[in-house]
């Protein structure tokens, strides 16, 4: 048997660093075994999926050094490999299972599903389907379908009983039926959800071992049904432990630098970013904390992997990273240094902010500090204004951090117009909405252009000032986040 493995990101925003991590075990785990490793793209929700976000994912895996053998971009036997390029294949399957009865077509409305789930919530039941359209008759259902009634496509689960499955890491894992809802296995825009998706795909990629995030064990069953129901035989499945923040909660943006592009800007280099993700629940067995992905690949082994959450540690990632800047010679160094930023091309994108603000050559490094460097760590006292309140500065930033993940381009005239609209929408003067944000990004009280530096700052740096920013400022807990969501969303609907 050859070894096929995948990863299979969704390109719904950032490339986050999680993906990296999963796509490493795969391929290394690929490699171990002389199989192949494919880049799938999981794009079947409309909403949320868009090409800009696939392709920074590409280049973002790219920059780490990852390669994988079939993907959308080089092609391979199993194509297409982006899934709103297969959606005929999904609902071939999706109608197989209706036709045997493994599956319904359900016409409830979104407001009876609301309602239902709101019922259930007030009786501290787990939300899921009743089950009401499982009962259709098919020939009665196939004519409501015919007549093109709003519809979707629901797996019948087993009503006792409970679905085992074997993880590769953790043994036989029992899930009782009752926890497994009807799940939408084709939405009524007719694209599938991911689980059939997942299923189908796997099954005709021929991949051999999923090795993906634990939050996916519990559907596990679904999957495990699904490949029961096509008659197919489910592949190995290891789910690996998920990256944690220091308080052990999921890793995510607003306790974690989690984008690989913020990896990439501030200057860590891929290898060492790489040999960082590898000690993520895994060791070599001399428990040696510096190895390259070969020396990885040549002693990986899944045994040793462990299942208690690793914590993603910037110091100890830090620490590593000096290692690898240590071990470069001069000249590579030097090279290093001249591909991150000191560069003919960043120093292009400086000139028209500088150039007019500059008498003499040695006037320049000072002005561009926070630009090339670290910004100056910030106190709340920076943020003293005539107007503002520090909970103004900090509504302020939070709404501003909102609106930037909408962005989709990161340009100066487009951040003006954003930051220009949204202080109208928050009725505060655009001079003193844009102090905190200046303060943020540039840790001082005079800078050179605010949109500009944002620009060439890029996004995510940019977002990880501002995000420290409220954490100097004292952080915002999480029910005034809630609120502040909620009337960031009321003024973005305005
Ligand atoms: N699209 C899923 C995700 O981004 C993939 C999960 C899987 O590997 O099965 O998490």
């Amino acid at each position: 048997m050859t070894v096929r493995t995948r990863v299979a990101p969704s390109p719904t925003g950032d490339p986050h660093v999680g993906t990296a991590y999963v796509a490493l075990f795969n391929s290394v785990f690929a490699r171990r075994h002389g199989g192949q490793f494919i880049l799938r793209i999981e794009d079947t929700d409309r909403e949320r999926s868009d090409v800009a976000s696939e392709s920074m994912i590409m280049d973002a895996l790219r920059w780490t050094g990852i390669e994988w053998d079939e993907g959308p971009d080089r092609g391979g036997p199993c194509g297409p490999y982006r899934q709103s390029e297969r959606v005929d294949i999904y609902r071939r399957h999706a109608q197989r299972l209706v036709d045997e009865d493994r599956a319904f077509c359900c016409f409830c409305t979104p407001d009876r599903l609301d309602a239902l789930r709101r019922a259930q919530r007030q009786r501290g039941e787990t939300s899921r389907y009743d089950g009401l359209c499982a009962g259709l008759d098919p020939a009665v259902a196939a004519s409501r379908v015919e007549a093109g009634e709003p519809h979707v496509v629901r797996m019948r689960v087993p009503s006792d009983g409970a679905c085992r499955f074997k993880d590769r890491l953790r043994g036989v894992i029992e899930i009782p039926w009752s926890q497994v809802d009807m799940q939408i296995l084709l939405k009524s825009d007719g694209f599938p959800t991911y689980h059939l998706a997942v299923v189908v795909d796997d099954h005709m990629m021929g991949i051999t071992h999923v090795l993906r995030g634990d939050d996916w064990i519990t559907s596990t069953p679904k999957h495990e049904l699904l490949y029961r129901h096509f008659g197919w035989d489910m592949p190995e499945h290891a789910h690996l432990p998920l990256l944690r923040n220091p308080d052990r909660s999921k890793l995510s943006k607003r306790k974690n630098p989690t984008s690989l592009h913020y990896f990439r800007d501030v200057g860590y280099l891929p290898e060492a970013l790489l040999n960082y993700l590898g000690l993520m629940g895994w060791s070599m067995p001399d428990e040696r904390e510096l190895f390259s992905v070969d020396e990885m690949i040549a002693e990986f082994d899944l045994d040793r992997v462990s299942t208690g959450g690793p914590v993603f540690d910037l110091e100890k990632l830090n620490w590593l990273n000096g290692q690898y800047i240590r071990n470069l010679s001069p000249a590579e160094f030097a090279d290093r240094v001249g591909q991150w930023a000191l560069n003919r091309d960043r120093l292009e994108r400086l000139v028209p902010m500088i150039q007019s603000r500059t008498e003499r050559l040695i006037d320049l490094a000072p002005q561009v500090d926070y630009l090339l460097g670290e910004r100056r760590a910030l106190s709340a006292d920076l943020f003293q204004h005539r107007t503002l309140t520090e909970e103004d500065c900090k509504r302020v930033l939070h709404h501003a951090l909102a609106m930037m993940t909408t962005l989709r381009a990161w340009e100066g005239s487009v951040l003006m117009r954003e930051c220009r609209a949204l202080s109208e929408k928050m009725d505060i003067k655009l001079r003193d909405f844009l102090f905190p944000l200046f303060v943020a990004v540039s840790g001082r009280a005079t800078a050179l252009p605010l949109f500009d530096s944002m620009a060439f700052l890029g996004a995510d740096l940019t977002r990880t000032r501002l995000r420290s920013a409220i954490v100097a400022l004292g952080g915002i807990s999480k029910k005034a986040t809630k609120r502040l969501d909620k009337e960031f969303a009321a003024l973005a609907q305005n």
